[in-house]
């Protein structure tokens, strides 16, 4: 019987829990062992240390940093779930401590359409260390656990990758330290890690969406809906400012979807040093044909051809002074996160879901690990680490100022 962990981690999407039903059901259905880690990585690296004694034998003391399931014997220390207790009010506190828990099929029930992520996420410093990714691979081995399906951004399965890279190494270690045994490091020889992007940026390479932009594109329409109403009553500008620290998906598709009349990205920087002056231009014919409205929207790592942050207030500025438009900033802020997964969000999770245990189950020492994406409409695996290399490449090349590289190692079919 495969064990499977599941976590979410990075910043939440719209859909994570629908993708963690999913792999929770999928794992159930196919006779495996499902697990939930709460708090992302946090939780894997703070195992079970704290919990209720009732569930969890405490630790040893132990000198260092971390703690986790230190000398704790296989999965009878794995607190497990009353049905439904997830989502009972006061939960929380009953759950003091417990981070990696076994679930049961009624545990994620009513999962598909809530937001967020109810398992928790969190940034976690310790698991950028050698030490952190040390006491996690300790967490889930005491627990007999031997695969892993992170659901996060390209920051949280950059982490997996390195995980999945440095397992020997760190199983060396662990049996070095004595912290587990020569049979359990024989039984774990392999972790089975696949990754499912959620992300409301749509800033992974090789996958044409990923879970949460919908939702949150959605969002945006409908905000920037609302101010394109207020903007033609009294004929002013808005510059409307959308999430995107690297990536230009949601200004872009926020843009063609609302009809904006002026759109700036990280990857593709104005052609013009003097962008003000062609901005300008072009939005004063549109007021010329007859627009009362102007929609400027800018994603929050817009650049300029030197790699200049293009902000919301100098844009409104420049509005103001130049074209004498009655001009305001909207700042969308993290209601573009909030709220129910869309329909196309929650299909996209279950599916993606679904084919992570699928790839769990076929995964062989020799199969690489896998990111589930998707493409041309169709659920694919592809190399979790090229996906990584790839993600990492376009940061590279915007920072060197290669601009069609950046655009061609996110989606290479992008720019014909
Ligand atoms: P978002 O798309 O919302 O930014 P993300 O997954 O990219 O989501 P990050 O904050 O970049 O979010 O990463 C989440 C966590 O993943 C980090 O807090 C850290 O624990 C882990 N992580 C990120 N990068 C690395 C890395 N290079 N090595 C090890 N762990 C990492």
């Amino acid at each position: 019987t495969r064990k499977i962990a599941v976590l979410t981690s990075g910043g939440d999407a719209a859909g994570m829990n629908a993708a963690v039903r999913a792999v929770a059901k999928m794992g159930l259905y196919r006779g495996c062992e499902v697990f939930i880690v709460r708090e992302g990585w946090a939780g894997l690296v703070a195992g079970n240390v704290n919990a209720a004694p009732a569930d969890v034998r405490p630790p040893p003391q132990r000198a260092g940093k971390y703690h986790g399931n230190q000398d704790v014997e296989g999965e009878k220390f794995a607190a497990t779930f009353g049905e439904g207790e997830l989502l009972q009010e006061g939960a929380g506190e009953g759950l003091k401590g417990r981070h990696i828990l076994k679930v049961g099929w009624d545990d994620v029930r009513g999962w598909m359409d809530i937001g967020g992520t109810l398992i928790g996420t969190a940034r976690c410093a310790e698991f950028r260390e050698k030490e952190g990714r040390e006491t996690a691979a300790f967490n889930l081995i005491s627990l007999g656990i031997d695969a892993l399906v992170v659901i996060g951004g390209d920051g949280s399965l950059t982490g997996a990758d390195r995980l999945r890279g440095e397992w020997p190494s760190l199983l060396d270690d662990l049996e070095k330290s004595k912290r587990i045994s020569a049979e359990q490091r024989s039984k774990h020889a392999h972790l089975t890690i696949t990754g499912i992007v959620g992300s409301i940026d749509n800033d992974m390479a090789m996958t044409d969406i990923t879970i949460g932009a919908p939702t949150a594109l959605h969002r945006i329409s409908e905000a920037v809906d609302s101010i394109g109403s207020t903007a033609s009553s009294h004929s002013r500008a808005f510059v409307v400012e959308v999430m995107g620290r690297h990536c230009g998906w949601l200004a872009v598709m926020a843009g063609l979807a609302c009809g904006a009349d002026y759109i700036f990205i990280p990857e593709r920087p104005p052609k013009s040093e003097d962008w003000e002056s062609e901005m300008c231009n072009g939005l004063k014919s549109h007021r010329e044909h007859g627009k009362r409205k102007t929609i400027v929207i800018v994603a929050e790592g817009a650049l300029d051809r030197q790699l200049k942050p293009i902000k919301p207030a100098y844009v409104a500025d420049i509005l103001t002074k130049r074209l004498q438009l009655d001009t305001r900033v909207t700042t969308l802020g993290h209601v573009q996160r909030g709220g129910k997964p869309c329909a196309y969000d929650r299909l996209l999770a279950t599916l993606q879901g679904v084919e992570a245990v699928e790839a769990v189950l076929d995964a062989t020492p020799q199969t690489p690990s896998y990111m589930i994406g998707l493409k041309e409409n169709k659920v694919k695996r592809v190399s979790l680490m090229d996906a990584v290399k790839a993600t990492a490449g376009v940061g590279d090349a915007i920072e060197k100022k290669d601009f069609d590289q950046a655009l061609q190692l996110r989606d290479p079919e992008f720019l014909e």
